[in-house]
């Protein structure tokens, strides 16, 4: 995941919806899921990405990749961490969890929805609740839990 571009979608998709404070992004990989510090909202969804193993050439798309969002509002400063889940390779028996690489379009879709939870749960702003869906890979192999950092916390959802 490239932190520039994260943080370039998340500030256009923002720009003048967040009542004029001042907001940024970082990536946080300790963040837990149900487990946000006081004062932090939490969001949990699913995007599609791409995944290469640091051991072998091999690749792989998948439909379920979960991303994590924990954001706090203080004062006029909002600051917003993200975790992207992993994955690993099948095919290596050291594999490790490798970060996923997530289409521009749909880093897109993340930012847009993140906007509009930011809205409702740190502004209290009366929206419908609703997501737009990620744009989906061919993907034709089934899931695989045991190589899916989502499935291990308990997350990965269909
Ligand atoms: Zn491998
Ligand atoms: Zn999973």
């Amino acid at each position: 995941m490239d932190l520039e571009e994260w943080r370039y979608n998340f500030q256009s998709e923002a720009d003048g919806l967040l009542h004029g404070d001042t907001w940024n992004l970082e990536f946080d990989y300790s963040i837990q899921p149900e487990r946000s510090q006081r004062g932090w909202k939490e969001y949990i969804t699913r995007t599609s990405a791409r995944f290469w193993c640091s051991l072998c050439p091999r690749g792989w798309p998948s439909n379920r990749v979960m991303v994590l969002f924990h954001m706090r509002l203080k004062g006029r400063t909002g600051t917003v961490k993200v975790r992207g889940f992993g994955q690993s390779c099948q095919n290596c028996s050291d594999a490790q969890m490798e970060d996923p690489s997530i289409d521009p379009e749909n880093i897109t879709i993340l930012m847009k929805n993140l906007v509009t939870k930011i809205r409702i749960k740190c502004y209290k702003e009366g929206l419908d609740v609703f997501e737009y869906h990620q744009i989906n890979l061919e993907v034709n192999s089934s899931h695989d839990p045991d190589n899916c950092e989502g499935c291990r916390e308990g997350i990965c959802t269909n």
